[in-house]
């Protein structure tokens, strides 16, 4: 064999059947291979186990979709590039010509924008209530069959909580499907639900460390397999790298999660206490109005809080920029901690009065906490505000 030859067929290294990495490898490779045409073509019909093309499937993407099957309490996972892309790609797999979709104006804006410029084109027709509206909720599944119903707990950025066991009674019983945007909660959180699909984005607490973007849905195998098909189509697959870099990050999931959540609710006790804050949501307080519901839903609270200074949208601004350690950027649950003052969390899709009941003000600002010392948050936070 000549030498270009040697280094495009390199030889191969095959561990014993009794050795095993501690470590899930990376398969960074697009293609695979069968010894035979016959057991390519069986793999392809579906009726052997193996792989043949990452944007289908992928040992490393399959590691991840494992854990994360795992992590949620359900059978299967179907991992995608990014958050928006699962949602995105869920709801087109899931929805048809004339069908009704129910949505909450808290919903994260993407998903908004999906649902009602997208969808509407394609003749999906959609009704958006406040996910505290529950005689509204009651009254849209009642009153037109609906296809699903797709809704986030705690909601970004304002912290409200779904009554998930309501939600999803209600919408067995019409017979809509239930799509949970998990994403703030984490995939260790609501398994105990009759969810029938959990969405989340990896790029927030899965991947945590603000350098890898990555979606997944999970679900019962049987929805999963109808999921994967299209998603296949639509063409969002993750890369095997960013794939193994999330199965990392997994390993210190819970530490990060569990060390966040407990620098947020000091966070959040600190400034429920400042004479110069309004408001405070944080569902890990016990003076957030749904706490009894989250501590039944949830275990932990997570990293986001938002709250309102008494001065409005200049106060608001004055605060993010004079703080230090946190920048003014959009995502959350990585190590660094953020802030997002009231001009850019405003939804400017939403009439004024949707506006008024996603519970955005002038004032408000929401914090990502990360993992720096709660301490060191605490002062900064006196610091910026010191004047108002
Ligand atoms: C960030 C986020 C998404 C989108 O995820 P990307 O990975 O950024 O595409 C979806 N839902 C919620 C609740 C989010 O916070």
């Amino acid at each position: 064999m000549k030498q270009e030859t040697g280094v495009t067929h390199p030889p191969e290294v095959k561990l014993p059947e009794d050795n095993h990495p501690l470590v899930p490898p990376l398969y960074q490779s697009v293609k695979f291979e069968f010894e035979s045409l016959d057991e390519t073509l069986s793999n392809l019909r579906g009726e052997r186990p193996g792989f043949y093309y990452t944007r289908t499937s992928n040992p490393t993407l399959r590691q991840l979709e494992l854990t994360l099957a795992s992590m949620q309490g359900r059978d299967d996972c179907v991992v995608s590039a990014t958050g928006v892309g699962v949602i995105s790609q869920s709801l087109l797999a899931l929805t048809k010509q004339g069908d009704h979709v129910l949505c909450f104006v808290e919903s994260y804006g993407p998903t908004r924008h999906m649902i009602r410029r997208t969808l509407a084109r394609y003749g999906v027709r959609h009704t958006m209530l406040s996910i505290l509206d529950k005689a509204g909720i009651e009254r849209a599944l009642a009153q037109e069959p609906t296809r699903l119903v797709i809704f986030e707990s705690p909601t970004n950025p304002t912290s409200r909580i779904a009554d998930i066991e309501h939600l999803t009674r209600l919408a067995r019983a019409h017979g809509a499907l239930t799509l949970l945007d998990n994403t703030l909660a984490g995939p260790h959180q609501h398994g105990q639900y009759d969810i029938d699909l959990y969405l989340h984005s990896l790029t927030k607490y899965a991947n945590g460390h603000g350098d890898v973007m990555g979606g997944a849905a999970i679900g019962k195998s049987e929805l999963i397999r109808q999921l994967r098909a299209e998603f296949s189509l639509l063409g969002g697959s993750m890369d095997p790298h960013a794939a193994w870099l999330i199965q990392r990050s997994l390993r210190t999931y819970f530490v990060r999660y569990r060390a966040q959540s407990q620098s947020a609710l000091q966070v959040a006790q600190y400034l429920a206490a400042h004479p110069a804050v309004e408001g405070i949501s944080y569902p890990g307080l016990p003076q957030h109005p749904q706490h009894a519901l989250a501590r039944a839903q949830m275990s932990d609270f997570g990293a986001v809080l938002s709250f309102e200074v008494r001065d409005g949208a200049e106060a608001a601004r004055h605060v993010a920029e004079g703080l230090k350690l946190f920048a003014i950027a959009a995502s959350l649950g990585s190590t660094e901690s953020l802030v997002l003052p009231s001009q850019l969390l405003g939804a400017r899709d939403l009439s004024a009065e949707q506006q008024l009941a996603s519970g955005v003000a002038p004032g408000s600002l929401r914090l990502a906490i990360g993992l720096e010392n709660s301490a060191d948050l605490l002062a900064d936070l006196q610091q910026a505000m010191a004047e108002l």
